[in-house]
């Protein structure tokens, strides 16, 4: 495929959050001490050289800047302060715009203020609506039962609706992602090398062994309890919204595992925004408005699920109704707004890299095996 330049790609993506990257002179230090760096995939010296270069077609379906953890230790090392691990990050934010069908993601992550606002007015229009929802159902005295302000079964119906628009919007995002990919590769895969590489998903979905490899476990251990505790939540709510809501009584088959996600998610929020604010670690050097968005939401939307869940209990029940409604004023505009459009999205994107990595892997070595008239090697 013949690549199209632009000479004006290094800007762009200065506006995402890249340094200079006229200041790498190629020296490959970062790519040698990068421990996912390989013959294969040469990170980040690849990407910053194609960025130089303005290979944007090749860039744009590479898998490279999602097989980077950010561990930021190539930055720490690099003689010119090209600062290669924020650039890497720029990168996937860039992806996630170009992935992006409806523009959302470029506005956000060009303009924090366009962000906020957009948030900010998702949620207004959500506390409207689920305050005139709500006082259409019942009293705001009554917080489960009947006459319920915000009957669960009703709100159920909402969150499956919700679940359906993420998924459709995550599935075209995706799609595209795996369009630019094999274009920009030639990738030419069978069904059985998509099969085959398929248990990859799940497994760098949830435990990111990858990041594990990196020298720092502190950044990876916390994500991990991010993960587990925002799946928990996700199935709690999607399946056991009617026992979560129940009360006053503790429902411990149910909430005990409530207590454990609320837990996680603040936690690891807290630890997020401590390192931040300190800068106590390379990938907390530089953060980006998108993360500071990203993080105060996910606080309040988990701190007012545990605030509506103790007012309940303690039969502060039209407390617990406004508190109930704040907590949506953030849910909907987390779940439709940040999770497809913003950072929550490279919990798709990466797990999905290293996926299509390895079906690239297993479709040559099938072809190079085909040639040889002998069988594939299996994957290690
Ligand atoms: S980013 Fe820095 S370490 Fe990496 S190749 Fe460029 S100059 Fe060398
Ligand atoms: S930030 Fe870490 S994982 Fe990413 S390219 Fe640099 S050394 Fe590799």
């Amino acid at each position: 495929m013949a690549t199209r330049l632009n000479p004006g790609l290094a800007d762009e993506l200065e506006a995402y959050g890249a340094e200079d990257v006229s200041k790498c002179f190629n020296c490959g230090n970062c790519s040698a001490l990068c421990v996912h760096s390989e013959a294969r995939h040469v990170i980040p010296r690849r990407s910053m050289h194609a960025l130089q270069l303005g290979a944007e077609d090749k860039l744009q379906g590479s898998l490279e800047p999602w097989l980077c953890y950010y561990c930021g230790e190539c930055s720490e090392q690099c003689p010119k302060g090209a600062e290669p691990a924020e650039t890497m990050m720029s990168m996937r934010r860039w992806l996630t715009s170009k992935y992006d069908f409806t523009g959302i993601s470029r506005l956000f992550y060009r303009s924090w203020k366009w962000e906020l606002l957009i948030i900010v007015l998702a949620a207004i229009a959500t506390g409207i609506g689920f305050t005139l929802f709500g006082m259409s159902q019942g009293s705001i005295n009554n917080y489960d039962g009947p006459n319920a302000f915000l009957p669960s079964a009703k709100i159920h119906v909402f969150d499956w609706a919700m679940a359906g628009l993420l998924v459709f919007l995550l599935g075209m995002n995706v799609a595209r992602m795996w369009r630019f990919f094999t274009k920009a590769g030639d990738v030419r895969a069978s069904l059985s090398s998509y099969l085959v590489s398929l248990p990859a998903l799940p497994v760098h979905f949830f435990a990111q062994p990858k990041y594990r490899e990196c020298d720092r476990k502190r950044p990876w251990a916390v994500h991990l309890a991010l993960m587990l505790s925002y799946v928990t939540m996700l199935v709690l709510v999607m399946f056991f919204l009617g026992e979560l809501a129940s009360g006053p009584e503790i429902d411990w088959r149910v909430h005990v595992f409530g207590y454990l996600a609320s837990a996680g998610l603040i936690g690891a929020v807290l630890l997020n925004l401590r390192g931040r604010l300190r800068r106590d670690s390379p990938q907390h050097t530089h953060s980006h408005e998108s993360d500071w968005i990203f993080l105060i939401l996910l606080l309040v939307v988990a701190t007012t699920g545990v605030l509506q869940h103790v007012l309940h209990r303690s039969g502060l029940d039209a407390a617990a109704n406004v508190t109930y409604v704040i907590h949506l004023m953030g849910v909907v505009p987390m779940l439709v707004l940040e999770v497809p459009f913003g950072k929550w999205a490279h919990m798709a994107y990466r797990p999905l890299a290293v996926y299509l990595a390895r079906v690239q892997l297993h479709a040559e070595a099938a072809a190079a095996a085909e040639a040889k008239g002998a069988q594939p090697l299996a994957l290690p």
